[in-house]
């Protein structure tokens, strides 16, 4: 028999929701709003009454704490760290949330009683289908939700209130962090990983229950510049060259097959998403996408012939194409540590869940964290509609991956990690 927490995931959940830490894009600080703080404030208390140890909290919000392991000491059972953000999305407000739990779901759709013109229905979110009997938890209709990634920072803080309240559950050493400004992008520049202490670790902010990543696609930014030159329009006879002619052949090569709006699943794609048009110099932002890295210097190569064929059929004007690395797909450095995805499959299992892999269109904390040395995939959450105000999650989503974290430290405890 397990002792149950000091409060249910659910419970905590709910409160956490209630917090507005909506971050902000273009801030230059981390964190980029001060209402991150009081999440972040807040959690520090908690991890110090459920009985963490070295809980301590950063210039920058992060927060970071410890339970030491209660298995004898061994290079074989490496210190686990869990990893979720306390901000939520810029795109949709977060202030004033308003969880409503629609209690004994008994299908059809979800109307939002806040603004009736939300409605989550069965036709667009097949997974409602899965969930009859669940308590499924909606906001009203007028913000997000928040469950990204609340529903992380409750699975992992009932982790910690779980193990500590019941010794006989055996686990190595376990390092937990809440991190500031995930939405933005910018917050995980600021995470220590040195002082964070783990070998290994995991986001907890994936979605739909089962979905483990241990992969996302590996990104470019292409700036193609087109220059041309400019005078006065009305003595422009034979000296103008205007490099917005260049610049619209470019897009009009863009292949149709290779787009955002045409692609999905592991299929990568070339996106023009933001440029200026001038005679004398245009430009245009393309962000390159593929999980296999030969593909993405595919990409590469096409916008750099797309680009100088467009220059050439435009007598004076010049193109430059400058790329820049983004980031990498996890996989790179994860397919070398197997048993990090082996060992959360195995514990989703013992939680009665299907777990199956998902590869992630995107990047998340944990890919940057892979490649500053701390092999880090991505664990499921519950929740469904990220960033938008159909978001939802449920109570077995909650529990079910608090309990999924409970198995993973006594699997590591029983199988330790190939190092
Ligand atoms: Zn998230």
């Amino acid at each position: 028999m397990t002792n149950p927490p000091s409060e249910s995931v659910v419970d905590r959940f709910l409160r956490y929701v209630k917090i507005d830490t909506q971050s902000q894009d273009g801030a230059t600080a981390t964190p980029s709003t001060d209402k991150q703080w009081t999440l972040a404030r807040m959690l520090v208390e908690e991890l110090r009454s459920i009985g963490a140890s070295n809980v301590r909290i950063s210039d920058h919000c992060m927060v970071y704490a410890n339970v030491p392991g209660n298995v004898p000491a061994s290079p074989d059972v490496p210190v686990i760290g869990f990893i979720a953000h306390v901000d939520t999305s810029p795109a949709v407000t977060g202030a004033n949330v308003k969880p409503v739990i629609h209690a004994n779901y008994q299908g059809g759709d979800l109307v939002l009683p806040g603004d009736p013109s939300q409605v989550i229905t069965v036709a667009q979110n097949p997974a409602l289908a899965t969930m009859i009997g669940d308590d499924i938890i909606t906001t009203d209709g007028t913000t997000l939700l928040g469950s990204d990634d609340k529903a992380g920072v409750a699975a992992i803080m009932t982790l910690v209130d779980t193990l500590v309240r019941n010794p006989q559950i055996k686990h190595g050493p376990i390092a937990v962090a809440f991190t500031a400004d995930e939405e933005i992008g910018s917050g995980i520049e600021k995470f220590d990983v040195a002082e964070f202490g783990a070998r290994f670790a995991y986001t907890v902010d994936g979605e739909r229950l089962g979905g483990v990543s241990d992969e996302t696609w590996s990104a470019r930014l292409a700036t193609v510049t087109f220059r041309g030159k400019s005078v006065h329009p009305g003595t422009a006879k034979g000296v103008m060259v205007n490099s917005i002619y260049a610049f619209a052949h470019f897009l009009t090569q863009m292949p149709r097959d290779m787009l955002p709006e045409t692609t999905e699943a592991r299929i990568g794609f070339v996106h023009p998403y933001l440029g200026s048009a001038d005679v004398e110099e245009s430009t245009i932002k393309v962000l390159l996408r593929d999980f296999d890295i030969r593909e993405l210097d595919v990409k590469e190569r096409l916008i750099r012939e797309l680009a100088g064929a467009s220059a050439a059929a435009h007598p004076g004007v010049s193109v430059q194409v400058e790329v820049k690395e983004n980031y990498l797909n996890m996989k790179e450095v994860l397919k070398d540590h197997p048993h990090l995805v082996e060992h959360v499959m195995e514990a989703a299992r013992r939680a009665g869940l299907e777990p199956f892999l998902e590869p992630i269109r995107g990047g998340t904390d944990g890919s940057r964290l892979t490649f500053r040395g701390l092999p880090c995939p991505n664990i499921f959450t519950g929740g469904h509609n990220f960033h938008g105000k159909q978001e939802f999650n449920s109570r077995r989503g909650l529990e079910k991956t608090a309990e999924t974290l409970v198995h993973l430290v006594q699997i590591f405890a029983e199988r330790g990690a190939a190092r």
